[in-house]
């Protein structure tokens, strides 16, 4: 065609196609998914712009999904008729790759060898660029709703694709894969062959609300007729929808198997792990809801990005509304992914009505505490999965000990900290408390950058000698929510490292008298230091803390630890 032209793959989107072509990830079957999900997204797209722009020129009447398996040619083809892109949307969204995290997957792909990279991949998560694990082509032909004329996308995958107008595309997008051939030795199978298809789609993609049709080639007995004779039966090709579109949220949690919830889990989420926890909620009452929600295995790349998008989907009455309902979930808990579908919304709830909407603040309410506690059963009862979830969402976690004030109890016992009693062993506040003397009536913290750094720590040397535990903090985090004045079971928790430690309470050896004895002694010296040092303390005293460093520096009980202080620098304050 007079307009074809070649472009290149964005330098990024080309590592990721070569790892494709390479196909480290064992799991080819997944490509399927990924389509059929992305096909899915793009028909519940167009069934919202058709219902807010009543002028769109689009066909939302029979919205569906299309495999054309071609085993003579050995391509397959999966089509939607949902919203399409335009030509400037297949460049940007096809041609690069805009997920954030892209830069430490290439990184983390270039200190690993080839065996964790499939783990890396499923972490990272790949969309579309997954077909080219089972083809040496992909053709996509797509039309925007609403535009005239479509846009035709080719590539092998190597550093290049074409892309050609085409005036007569039919609207949505469809995908032609020319397969590799088969390799039954890799257990690669036959994306041609009807029966793979069929089975496949049962597995991966059952849930999708959208009639996944494929043609098929049906034999039709002949009727006797009235001389008794039976004609030769007729072959006829029919549709056949190979998902159930059964809404999984729906349905009570014993009549789903771990693998159909781990499945939508990698839909909704775009990801490719194991769902480590899945919550189901079935609300009846004022406010009738069902939430289906994943704690995932894997933190995703951008958890800490600012633009990352929430992870639960809305739904009204098993219509989707909108992926990112960010007025459902805490950021704290942003790690969440999943679905709730609210009974008694309006169809057209706009995200400025949801800000405001009283159902939205009770629904969200109710989910927190059920997260919350769903980590807390985790720590109850599966302390190698509470460890994963910990290592991974710790961080985010426990910013919700300084956002949501009504839950910070919860969550402060949810959460585990690194202490003084165990090298590798973090411990729960309650296993802390257990641990201590009962006349300890505080908890003991120290916060810095690391925890060797924090050991070092002369501030430490005297809780060591009495065998006083002592947390220690090393999160940024930590910083901010200690200072918050947040109790533990009627216990403060007080900073090794501010104002005057009591350690002497309960020692019988050292009595007041003792004490006055020794202020009197020392009473020149500190006066002396108190003078010399006037411009870089405020007060020299004696102190109980130490038992091998001959000083610290302490701060005064309100004022800031160092590490905030750096905090609030670096934030320009
Ligand atoms: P993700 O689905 O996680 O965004 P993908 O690589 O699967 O990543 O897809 C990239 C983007 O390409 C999608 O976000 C979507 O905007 C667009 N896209 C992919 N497939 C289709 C399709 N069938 N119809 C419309 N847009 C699509
Ligand atoms: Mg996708």
């Amino acid at each position: 065609a007079l307009t074809s032209q070649v472009f290149e793959f964005q330098a990024q989107a080309r590592q990721l196609l070569d790892l494709m072509v390479h196909s480290i990830y064992s799991n080819k079957d997944s490509f399927l998914r990924e389509l059929v999900s992305n096909a899915s997204d793009a028909v519940d797209k167009l069934r919202l712009e058709g219902l807010r722009d009543k002028d769109l020129d689009a066909d939302i009447s029979d919205l569906h999904i299309r495999l054309t398996p071609d085993s003579t040619a050995r391509t397959l083809t999966v089509a939607d008729n949902g919203i399409g892109m335009t030509r400037d949307e297949v460049i940007d969204l096809i041609g690069t790759v805009a997920k954030s995290g892209t830069d430490e997957l290439r990184q983390k792909l270039a200190e690993n060898d080839a065996k964790d990279a499939g783990d890396l991949i499923g972490q990272f998560g790949i969309g579309f660029y997954s077909v080219f694990m089972v083809a040496d082509k992909v053709e996509l032909v797509t039309r925007k709703a609403g535009e005239t004329v479509g846009t035709r996308w080719e590539s092998t995958g190597d550093g290049t694709y074409t892309l050609d107008e085409i005036a007569d595309a039919p609207q949505g997008t469809a995908i032609t894969l020319t397969l590799k051939p088969v390799d039954e030795d890799n257990a690669v199978n036959d994306y041609a062959d009807q029966t793979v298809l069929r089975r496949l789609v049962k597995k991966y993609s059952d849930f999708i609300s959208w009639p996944i049709r494929m043609l098929v080639v049906k034999q039709v007995p002949g009727e006797p007729g009235e001389d008794g004779e039976t004609p030769e039966p007729t072959v006829e090709e029919v549709d056949e929808v190979l998902n159930s579109q059964k809404a999984l949220w729906a349905k009570s949690s014993s009549e789903v198997s771990k693998e159909e919830y781990a499945e939508f889990y990698r839909h909704v989420s775009h990801a490719w792990d194991e769902p480590l926890e899945t919550i189901t909620l079935h609300a009846e009452g004022t406010f009738e809801y069902q939430a289906l929600l994943f704690i995932p295995t894997q933190a995703p790349f951008d958890l800490f990005m600012r633009e990352r998008s929430s992870g639960i989907h809305l739904y009204v009455k098993r219509v989707f509304i909108m992926d990112d309902a960010a007025e459902l979930m805490p950021e704290y808990l942003r790690f969440v992914q999943g679905v709730v579908d609210a009974a008694d919304l309006s169809l057209n709830v706009s995200r400025e009505i949801l800000q405001q909407d009283r159902q939205i603040r009770a629904i969200r309410r109710r989910l927190v505490k059920k997260v919350i506690s769903s980590v807390q059963e985790l720590q109850d009862r599966r302390p190698e999965d509470y460890q994963t979830f910990w290592s991974n969402f710790g961080r985010v976690f426990k910013e919700g000990l300084i956002n949501d004030q009504d839950n910070a109890k919860a969550i402060l016992k949810a959460s585990v900290f690194a202490s003084t009693n165990s090298e590798t062993e973090p411990t729960t506040l309650t296993d802390y408390l257990s641990r201590c003397k009962p006349e300890q009536d505080v908890i003991y913290y120290m916060t810095g950058e690391s925890r060797t750094q924090i050991e070092r720590s002369p501030h430490l040397e005297a809780f060591r000698a009495k065998g006083i535990e002592v947390l220690l903090l090393s999160d940024p985090v930590d910083e901010v929510w200690v200072s918050s004045g947040l109790d533990f079971e009627d216990k403060q928790l007080v900073s090794v490292a501010k104002g005057v430690v009591d350690l002497d309470g309960d020692d019988a050896e050292s009595t007041d008298e003792d004490k006055t004895k020794q202020q009197e002694q020392f009473a020149p010296l500190l006066t002396w230091l108190g003078e010399t040092l006037t411009d870089e303390v405020s007060q020299v005293r004696l102190s109980s803390r130490l038992t091998e460093s001959a000083a610290c520096l302490v701060g005064d009980d309100f004022s800031m630890t160092p590490q905030l202080e750096k905090l609030y620098r670096a934030s320009g304050q």
